[in-house]
């Protein structure tokens, strides 16, 4: 893998996850099925004869992109590609704000392909658009991302940024993931980490970021100790978009009750920050599907270890997160400890919640690592969890399903990230509650169900007190019910009656 990895990242195009990993959209069965069929490849060969909608990777790539700081965006795309950044920005410039950062709103252009470019090719206005950027803005950072028209058509991209490096004083970073290539936007991470690698340093730089050691200082010595002994005990966290900044203090929070130095990549960083990614001794992921392509990377080059064990999220799955990083340091106790202490806490905290919500049947739906975790999480509270949606499946997720099939093995699983087969299942299974992704509650409250956010990035879901805020949020969601009764009463769907009687996934062949 090793070879491997370092190879695919000379490539001037990242892999998509289609290629690099056993992926699948449309699945229908449970937890155990599930991971047998991803390991032996009938996941692949399964689709859909009617598909409502799907996902273009450009979009999680533009979520990390804007969240650099001192960067401008440049679009290599007709207008429509762009639309996103909209929100976008605004969403960015949020959370930069709350993580005590300068809250701009980050510039974007575009290259705004017409026809006449499309049959011409468009490397001179991607040329003319990189300059124009770096003279206007003055950024550290450029990230051009290469959308499905250029790269249809054969615009080489990659050697108009070659030759723009030469004289813009930005980093010129592109970023490609054109929609058409991949089924599952997860490829997104693996684009915009591919495009972070090649076109930004990312260890700190003699004389800019420290001090080389003189081996004539009588002091040399014990300062390189100090150093090497402080760079051991560094662990650099991996986060995603849908991690808020209450989640990262959370987890900085427990990391750091254990005498660990804690800092996050690489949202939500600059390009100085960025430097400092092979200084550590540790990388730690929050998520199985988010970084491996990265942390495989920094393993390869660097020899920084990596630890990839699921998320935060619930009593159980916190503890063995803690546990299996504090391993690495010998502190297995220390961590069972700060674990046994915290959940005595927290169960005192959430006792008035949990009589609340014991019983209710749950349908969760949203990215295939939170919903494991968070199923299992709620189930173990005393939830009947009745199905399990996820967006896709791809094998890093194996070992949350794993989890799942040995403590849900009856539970319904699908891999849908199509909204029909979702209304479907909650008009059918008559949930009480939907734990969901964002931007499908609005779906939900027009069903008249109570719901609420897998994630969110203005509260905490992580460890202690994610957990806490996510009981009080259903605890509040089942007392508040006016709000999408009414909407309800008044909403027409846009499904005939019959469409409900056949089987949710109906649309899936193999
Ligand atoms: S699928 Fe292609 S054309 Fe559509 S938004 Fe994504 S990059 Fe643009």
């Amino acid at each position: 893998m090793g070879v491997r990895i370092l190879s695919i990242y000379k490539s001037d195009v990242p892999p998509v996850r289609d290629t690099r990993l056993h992926i699948g959209d449309s699945y229908d069965g449970n937890a155990c099925d599930l991971v047998n069929c991803g390991r032996d490849g009938c996941l692949i060969q399964k689709g859909r004869s009617f598909w409502q909608a799907g996902a273009c990777q450009m979009s999680l790539t533009l979520m990390m992109a804007t969240t650099l700081e001192k960067a401008v965006i440049v679009m290599h795309a007709p207008g429509g590609c762009g639309a996103l950044l909209f929100s976008l920005s605004v969403q960015a410039s949020k959370g930069k704000g709350r993580r005590g950062k300068v809250p701009t709103a980050v510039p974007w252009l575009s290259t705004n392909l017409t026809e006449a470019d499309v049959i011409g090719g468009g490397e001179r206005k991607l040329r003319e658009t990189i300059e124009y950027a770096d003279r206007e803005f003055r950024p550290e950072i450029i990230f051009v991302v290469v959308t499905c028209a250029p790269s249809i058509i054969g615009d080489d991209s990659e050697e108009v940024v070659r030759q723009v490096r030469q004289h813009v004083s930005a980093d010129v970073v592109s970023l490609h993931c054109p929609g058409f290539r991949s089924r599952v936007v997860a490829s997104a991470y693996d684009a915009f980490y591919h495009g972070l690698l090649r076109g930004l340093k990312i260890e700190p730089q003699p004389w800019i970021d420290y001090r080389p050691f003189s081996e004539s200082d009588p002091k040399a010595e014990l300062a390189k100790k100090k150093y090497l002994y402080e760079k051991s005990h560094t662990v650099n966290l991996w986060n995603a978009t849908s991690m808020g900044p209450d989640d990262e203090e959370e987890v900085i929070r427990l990391l750091t009750a254990l005498g660990l130095k804690v800092r996050f990549f690489a949202e939500y960083t600059s390009q100085e920050e960025l430097r400092q990614i092979a200084d550590a001794g540790l990388n730690v992921s929050l998520c199985n599907v988010h970084d491996d392509y990265i942390l495989t990377y920094l393993k390869e080059q660097y020899g920084t270890p990596y630890i990839i064990a699921g998320m935060p999220i619930g009593f159980r799955h916190t503890r063995a997160w803690l546990v299996e990083i504090a391993k690495h340091f010998g502190l297995e106790k220390q961590a069972n400890d700060l674990a046994d202490y915290e959940e005595a806490l927290a169960k005192e905290a959430i006792e008035p919640f949990i009589e609340q919500i014991k019983g209710k049947r749950v349908l969760i739906g949203g990215g295939v690592v939170r919903v494991g975790a968070e199923a299992t999480a709620l189930s173990e509270l005393g939830l009947k969890i009745i199905g399990i949606r996820s967006f896709h499946y791809d094998n890093n997720a194996e070992p949350i399903f794993e989890d799942v099939a040995a403590n849900l093995p009856d539970t319904p699983v699908s891999i849908s990230n199509q909204s029909f087969e979702m209304i479907h299942q909650i008009k059918t299974l008559k949930p009480d509650l939907v734990v969901s992704h964002n931007g499908t509650q609005g779906y939900i409250a027009k069903l008249g169900v109570p719901s609420v956010q897998l994630f969110n990035v203005d509260g905490a879901f992580f460890a202690y007190k994610g957990l806490y805020q996510i009981l009080r949020r259903i605890v509040f969601e089942f007392k508040n019910t006016s709000y999408r009764d009414r909407l309800s009463q008044h909403i027409k769907l846009p499904y005939k009656q019959s469409y409900f009687d056949g089987n949710a996934f109906k649309y899936i062949k193999d």
